[in-house]
């Protein structure tokens, strides 16, 4: 009996031990699977997005989106990702919220299997855009009190923080954009930077010199993370001369890049020395019909702009790669493929 209490079976439904084939499985959710699969699905090819652990991945976390062009007002990045949600259901993707757990993508190009929570699925081509996480500062302290003062997300985590002190490290972008959030609640945040010279851009570092709340603690780094159930101190270490310190805090937020989330992928695609999946120009991996877009395949670039841009090519690459299997396939396909050519 189908959900609705009919007892007609559904034509779209799947068959009870039959594998679904779709022609398109994107594998993640963030701006650079969701433009691949917008122009998959605009391209009126069956595609399916694997969401992964959180729709619309990294910038779903990120407080506030100025520098995605067109959007000029304040776009927030939970408000982007409703966006690109309507926008890829409107041509007809299907968002499902699942993840892959195993890939066993066919050398040949054939059919390329996914698990997945929900059960396995096949697709006839894979774009993998499982993006990138956070890296880790790796000191004793750390583990343990991860939710517990420790935070990789000010978006998520900053209002905890009303009225506390709290450090930040990192001196890139990222860190010099959540810094400021916080000022929005912390008392006073010190940015904890083992240089004396940020790696953020002129107009975020313009902005953090400015703010009345951010103090800079320059050549440190931090050495352990304590407290007592939760954080209430760091000890330090200056780079420069090893003189050990202490900064009172009851939030260490964390930002000092990310790694790509290909571990899953690790012996069955090409990767790079740190993981980054390698595509050619036309986000082709080294599998026939399995494309890579995103900070998953991208150590360079990393905005909200250029993962779009990224994942609209990918589409695009789907596109003419199906194309011209079917036209392999089908003598006359490949007469219209031709003709339209
Ligand atoms: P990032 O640019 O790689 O900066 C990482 C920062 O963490 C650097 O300052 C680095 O120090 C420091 N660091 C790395 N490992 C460390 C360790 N073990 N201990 C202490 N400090 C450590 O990373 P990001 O800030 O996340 O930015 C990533 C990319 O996203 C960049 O391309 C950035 O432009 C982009 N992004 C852009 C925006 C925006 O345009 N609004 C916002 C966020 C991110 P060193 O400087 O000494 O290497």
């Amino acid at each position: 009996m189908s959900d609705n209490g009919s007892t007609t079976p559904d034509p779209n439904a799947t068959p009870e031990n039959e594998v679904e084939i779709h022609d398109v499985v994107v594998i993640g959710s963030g701006p650079a699977g969701m433009s691949a699969a917008l122009y998959a699905a605009r391209a009126n090819l069956d595609t399916v997005v694997l969401v992964g652990p959180q729709l619309g991945g990294q910038v779903a976390i990120t407080w506030e989106l100025d520098n995605y062009l067109g959007f000029h007002e304040d776009l927030t990045g939970p408000e982007f990702v409703e966006h690109m949600a309507k926008h890829v259901q409107k041509f007809g993707a299907e968002l499902r919220y699942d993840m892959a757990t195993a890939v066993n993508f066919d050398p040949d190009g054939g059919l390329h299997s996914i698990s997945t929570y929900g059960g396995e699925i096949q697709a006839r081509s894979v774009i993998v855009s499982a993006g990138a996480s956070s890296r880790k500062l790796g000191v004793p302290g750390e583990e343990g009190f991860t939710g517990k003062g420790v935070s990789y997300c000010a978006t998520c985590d900053g209002a905890f923080f009303k009225d506390h002190d709290v450090v930040v490290v990192g001196g890139g972008d990222s860190a010099m954009e959540e810094a400021i959030f916080l000022t929005r609640f912390a008392k006073s945040v010190k940015v904890v930077h083992r240089r004396e010279e940020l790696r953020a851009g002129p107009m975020l570092q313009e902005r953090a010199f400015t703010n009345d709340k951010i103090e800079f603690v320059w050549n440190t780094v931090i050495d352990e993370i304590k407290g007592n159930g939760k954080v209430d101190h760091v000890t330090t270490r200056r780079t420069d001369n090893g003189e050990e310190g202490r900064l009172d805090v009851t939030g260490v937020f964390i930002f000092i890049g990310h790694f790509p989330n290909s571990d899953a992928y690790k012996g069955v695609l090409d990767m790079d020395e740190h993981g980054y999946v390698i595509i050619d120009g036309h986000m082709r991996t080294s599998i026939p019909g399995v494309f890579a877009c995103g900070e998953i395949a991208d150590p360079v670039w990393r905005q909200v702009a250029t993962s779009v841009g990224q994942g609209a090519q990918a589409g695009i690459a789907v596109e003419e790669y199906l194309a011209e299997m079917d036209a392999q396939a089908s003598p006359a396909a490949a007469a219209a493929v031709e003709a339209t050519a």
